[in-house]
């Protein structure tokens, strides 16, 4: 934020999957802000408190359009613009660029597993919940081994459900993998992003947690949209921008067309290129 410093005091799991609404939590608050502008975060944030706050995300046709499943993604601003016009009621101006700050622990932690591995160190971040996110394992191999050629060590990033995408670029990356920070709790994690010189990944949290952190990231898109979640400068974003690109808000197991190319013809020679900008400024 610009003019106001805001600070996360708890952390309340409103809704987890196959459980739904926890009532006990519901509520009644004296405001909520939906950032996700979501039909299921509108109904949560409307039973949760009389009032609430959002930005703007649909006209009424297009939310009764959006019932029957024609839902185009937004893509008029980026996530820091629209959470700005959420909070804006609240005499919060913006937009601003999410600051986090980890424990002394976490930072240990992050010291402790890459001690050893000398820079300029890259992390690659192949994982994503939704497939159509995903640039293949195999690509991200290939490119960790293309920049390790160049001195640079590899790094790997990912979590719980990455495991298998994170095993494919294990079976097929021939440099060292000089780290694996799946491990990490998340604070840990942020705090081993903001010791690397460069992400690259697909469309997924740590590339907003290393951006937070001031590292360079490059993210690859293929669904979403590069313009509402592509990272600040000095990182940089690549997408195709094929006509039927961004098709989704966050992602989907399956191309609803059922060719995948918004990230299936993605080179890794033209990735390889955008990674070597940015690792020489
Ligand atoms: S419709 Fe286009 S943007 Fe969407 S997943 Fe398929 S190829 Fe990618």
């Amino acid at each position: 934020m610009t003019s106001n410093t805001s600070e996360l005091s708890r952390v309340l799991p409103l809704w987890r999957p196959g459980r739904g609404l926890d009532p006990q939590l519901v509520g009644p608050y004296d405001l909520a802000v939906d950032l996700q502008g979501k039909l299921k975060t509108a109904a949560i944030a409307h039973a949760a408190a009389d009032r609430t706050l959002t930005f703007h995300r649909r006209t009424p046709a297009q939310a009764v359009r959006a019932l029957f499943g024609a839902d185009p993604p937004l893509t008029r601003a980026s996530a820091p613009d629209l959470y700005a016009e959420a909070l804006a009621p609240l005499g919060i101006s913006g937009p601003g660029r999410t600051k986090v700050s980890v424990s002394s622990k976490a930072q240990a932690m992050a010291e402790e597993i890459l001690a050893n591995v000398r820079g300029p160190r890259v992390a690659f971040g192949p994982g994503a919940r939704w497939a159509t996110k995903r640039w293949p394992a195999e690509r991200y191999a290939a490119l960790a081994d293309s920049l390790a050629a160049q001195g640079c060590s590899v790094v790997l990033v990912g979590g719980p459900p990455d495991v298998g995408v994170l095993e494919a670029f294990r079976r097929a990356v021939r440099a060292p993998v000089a780290a694996d920070l799946s491990s990490l709790p998340l604070d840990a994690l942020t705090a081993a992003l903001a010791r690397v010189q460069l992400l690259v990944t697909n469309d997924t949290g740590p590339a907003h947690l290393a951006s937070a952190m001031g590292t360079p990231v490059l993210t690859l898109f293929g669904p979403t949209s590069p313009r509402r979640w592509g990272p600040p400068a000095p990182g940089r974003s690549v997408s195709l921008g094929l006509p039927c690109s961004p098709c989704s808000n966050h992602g989907t197991q399956v191309c609803p067309l059922g060719h995948h190319r918004c990230l299936g013809e993605l080179q890794v020679s033209s990735v390889a290129a955008a990674a070597r900008a940015l690792l020489d400024g």
